[in-house]
């Protein structure tokens, strides 16, 4: 018999994630909010259900991919969620970003209620997600991390199980983020500033793929994104702002100021709020072109 699995939050990551593991010979019992997830979960061969707590009863290990802390709370903590309902000695595995407290304060709960809990966020995109070539940052337990390791190498490549602390892959996480956020920036105003003087985009790409200015986010943003002028997440700009403000406050935890960083969050914040908040994180550099247009004008 196939053994099964649970996964709560089929979208750009937790779908790829879950197809995977069907293709690995799992059944996979799944639920997302959002109908269309659903479909494209059913089409693949996953069996999707109607609540998250109907997934709960089906497997003893449950994955979540969700996107905000507020959600990955309400899911786990609320009347009907994952630790009211899962099974005695269930591995609840999220790979959300999220605060580093959530981590900890779900790893607490699901302890007293005799369940185990791994936070393992992950980074790769949507791209790693499809290739199963994702970087895994895991905290939590040793014992639940072996029970979730042939999990982890279906989804992933690169996996790290750095301590016992549930929230130490998160803080990790929000630092490799820290600097999503900056490189998303520099490419936009690089790629800009290139145009507006005339000089070829894949002329520059290639003399800076040999020089210290490339990054794996100039890579992903122009070779996925901006030459195929294809803005469909990917990595939400709204995402990347969520995870800015979250280290952002735990940076202020640590007393460490972030000089530029901080601005970052107003900087997304206002690529949000001209309507860039949906568009992958790639769409920074339109908005910086929107701007110059109007400055030429
Ligand atoms: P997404 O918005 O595409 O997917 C989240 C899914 O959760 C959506 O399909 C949504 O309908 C579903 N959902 C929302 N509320 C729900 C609920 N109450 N119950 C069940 N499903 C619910 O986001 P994503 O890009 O897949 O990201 C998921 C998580 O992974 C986020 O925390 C994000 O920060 C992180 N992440 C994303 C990327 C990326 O490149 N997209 C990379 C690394 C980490």
């Amino acid at each position: 018999m196939k053994e099964r699995l649970g996964f709560i939050g089929l979208g750009n990551m937790g779908l790829p994630m879950s197809i995977n593991l069907l293709r690995a010979g799992y059944e996979v019992y799944g639920y997302d909010t959002n109908t269309k997830a659903m479909e494209q979960f059913i089409a693949e061969g996953g069996v999707g259900l109607a609540t998250s707590q109907d997934v709960v009863k089906q497997s003893g290990v449950i994955m979540t991919s969700l996107p905000t802390p507020q959600v990955v709370e309400r899911v786990y903590k609320a009347e009907d969620g994952i630790l009211q309902h899962a099974k005695q000695g269930s591995l609840l595995i999220d790979f959300s970003t999220v605060n580093p407290q959530l981590n900890d304060s779900l790893h607490k709960e699901a302890q007293s209620l005799g369940l185990r809990y791994l936070g393992a966020p992950v980074s790769g995109g949507v791209i790693g997600a499809i290739h199963a070539t994702l970087t895994i940052m895991v905290g939590g337990e040793q014992e639940a991390y072996q029970s979730g390791s042939g999990i982890f190498g279906i989804v992933g490549k690169n996996i790290y199980h750095l301590g016992t602390s549930p929230s130490i892959g998160t803080r990790i996480k929000l630092l490799n983020n820290l600097m999503i956020g900056f490189y998303t920036e520099a490419v936009a105003e690089t790629i800009v500033l290139e145009e507006a003087m005339g000089i070829k985009s894949d002329m520059l790409y290639e003399v800076l793929s040999n020089s210290y200015g490339q990054s794996r986010i100039y890579e992903r943003n122009y070779l996925e994104y901006m030459k195929n002028e294809n803005y469909q997440p990917g990595f939400s700009t709204n995402l990347l702002l969520k995870d800015l403000k979250l280290v952002k406050t735990m940076a202020d935890e640590a007393g460490v100021p972030l000089r530029i960083g901080e601005q970052l969050v107003n900087l997304y914040s206002d690529l949000s709020t001209e309507g860039y908040g949906e568009n992958d994180m790639s769409a920074a550099y339109l908005s910086l072109k929107e701007k110059c247009k109007i400055k030429q004008l």
